[in-house]
């Protein structure tokens, strides 16, 4: 189990580094009021839920075998990436269309900058 064990503490390093970067990001945003920095920090938000989620499956896939999962539990890891897939797809959608109401529709456009 050394590598599962290894697996888990890389993707403890990934999952806490999504957090920095979303609060960076987030940041980022309330200083300059971008909308191209709020939709990769709503985007970030994908990736805070899916690292621990895809920890929480390395932590379940881990585990040995019981009798309700003769072969392992490693399937678990398709579940987490298929929804990992999920969320970026539909992440993808929304901030296409983000950017699209505010290129075809919206007139006001501003630099995001307060005091110009
Ligand atoms: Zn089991």
């Amino acid at each position: 189990m050394y590598l599962a064990q290894k697996n888990i503490g890389i993707q403890k390093w990934v999952a806490g580094i999504s957090v920095i970067l979303l609060l960076a990001k987030t940041t980022a945003y309330f200083l300059t009021g971008s909308v191209s920095i709020m939709t990769d920090a709503l985007e970030s938000i994908v990736n805070v839920i899916a690292g621990f989620f895809g920890l929480y499956s390395l932590y379940l896939s881990a585990k040995p075998r019981d009798a309700d999962h003769p072969y392992g539990h490693g399937k678990i890891e398709f579940v987490s990436a298929a929804l990992e897939g999920g969320m970026i797809f539909i992440a993808g959608i929304l901030i296409l269309y983000e950017a699209v109401v505010n290129v075809a529709i919206r007139r006001n456009v501003t630099c995001g900058n307060t005091h110009q």
